[in-house]
């Protein structure tokens, strides 16, 4: 049987609005496929980073006090999720966990360097962005649904957004840009969860981990989403006219 391991990355510190719901959500769509799913997580309690037999990793948000120790902890372990990211490694990165890919997010009285992962920055603006969102991308007919919290504005340079905002803020208030796709690694504000309003998305990344895993495979058995479709629908039919 095939198994997808899934690090849950300080889970003690960024879990904000359920993000770890979006684990449960990839764990079940795997299981569903017979596929089995292992999740471990590294707190603040482990030592003994490791990636290398990981499928997909997973960051969730935070405040920025929490996102501040977080990244002093994984400034430590940038080469080696570096070189897992530009391997082709899955990272599913939500607020906080998005913003510290990047280079780094600067606040009013202090800079906190970022991991680099991706060639973005983000800096604190006056008020919070914070609602409903939905977003349209170019891998699914189904629209992106979320909520989004966020006082930091990230700037994407060239970077390839996850996806156009139809309703909300997205990555700046202005560009229409929400997220980042950069390989397999895939950054968002939108919290949540994320992943159980949106199967599109989450079985996009759950086949990139597939396919990683086993070159051969080529694509995820259908699920019935009639209820996951319909919480997504009635999120947008309220939102976008
Ligand atoms: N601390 C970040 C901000 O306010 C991220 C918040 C979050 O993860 N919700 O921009």
């Amino acid at each position: 049987m095939m198994k997808i391991k899934i690090l849950h990355l300080y889970p003690d510190l960024l879990n904000l609005y359920g993000d770890k719901g979006n684990i449960e959500c990839m764990r079940s769509r795997l299981e569903r496929r017979g596929i089995e799913a292992q999740v471990v997580s590294y707190t603040c309690e482990d030592t003994g980073f490791d990636l290398s037999d990981v499928d997909i990793v997973f960051i969730g948000g935070g405040s920025d006090r929490e996102q501040k120790i977080v990244c002093g902890r994984l400034l430590e372990h940038k080469n080696a999720i570096k070189d897992y990211a530009e391997n082709g490694g899955v990272i599913v990165a939500v607020c906080g966990g998005y913003q510290l890919l990047g280079k780094y997010y600067r606040l009013e009285d202090e800079t906190i360097e970022g991991l680099g992962i991706l060639d973005i920055y983000t800096e604190q603006g006056k008020k919070r962005l914070i609602g409903n969102i939905v977003l349209e991308a170019d891998f699914t007919d189904e629209k992106i649904v979320g909520f989004e919290n966020h006082g930091g504005r990230t700037y994407i340079g060239d970077h390839k957004p996850l996806g156009r905002v139809l309703y909300g803020f997205g990555n700046d208030e202005k560009s229409g840009a929400e997220g980042v796709v950069y390989k397999n690694v895939v950054a968002t504000y939108l919290h949540g969860p994320l992943l159980p309003k949106n199967p599109a998305l989450c079985d996009h990344i759950l086949t990139a981990a597939v396919k990683r895993a086993d070159p051969d495979f080529t694509e995820l058995a259908p699920l019935d989403d009639e209820l996951e479709k319909k919480a997504n629908e009635y999120i947008v039919n309220r939102f976008v006219k």
